[in-house]
């Protein structure tokens, strides 16, 4: 049970470092504003360790952060949604899983949601497929999950502000270790 939440938080010590994206926070202060502010909206512990996790695939590749510059979709939710799968329950991987989607889907339905993406953030928007077509965001919204991608994603797009004090790791581990004990009893 400790290793699975061992194995996991091990990959923000030795990539957390890295850059987001061309956004000015590492991935870690990203994880951790995420986490933070689906603590601060009273989320379940399951959503709150989607907060932390949703981008670990970003962390298990050696692409550079700018691949999308390249024409490079490094496809992280799918290999994020692989990896944690070995440990955790959907409600935690499939929000993950579809919080790129979740992007496509609100860029077809909110007007005003495209236009506050921030620049690397439309730049893989058009890699991840553009908004989402009429068949997609049905398909979309039948998903059981789909209302707990969006929360996940606004979070996401609001988590890369420079410098801001967030709690530690430790703090959200707490969150992870729940996930993972109720998983394995
Ligand atoms: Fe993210």
């Amino acid at each position: 049970m400790t290793s699975a939440v061992d194995s996991i938080l091990h990959l923000f010590e030795l990539h957390g470092d890295s850059e987001y994206g061309g956004e000015e926070v590492t991935q870690l202060e990203h994880a951790l504003q995420a986490a933070t502010l689906a603590e601060a909206a009273g989320s379940s512990p399951s959503l709150i360790t989607a907060a932390l996790l949703h981008d670990i695939g970003h962390l298990m590749h050696s692409l550079p952060h700018d691949s999308p510059d390249s024409g490079i979709d490094d496809l992280h939710e799918t290999s994020g949604h692989r990896f944690l799968q070995q440990y955790l329950p959907d409600s935690v991987t499939e929000p993950v899983r579809l919080h790129v989607a979740a992007k496509r889907y609100l860029c077809a339905v909110d007007p005003g949601y495209a236009a506050q993406l921030s620049p690397p953030s439309v730049t893989s928007l058009q890699l991840q497929g553009g908004p989402m077509s009429a068949d997609e965001i049905r398909d979309f919204e039948d998903n059981h999950w789909s209302q707990d991608a969006v929360r996940l994603r606004k979070w996401d797009d609001q988590a890369k502000i420079a410098g801001l004090a967030v709690p530690t790791l430790d703090h959200f581990s707490h969150a992870l270790q729940q996930v993972v004990s109720k998983e394995s009893s």
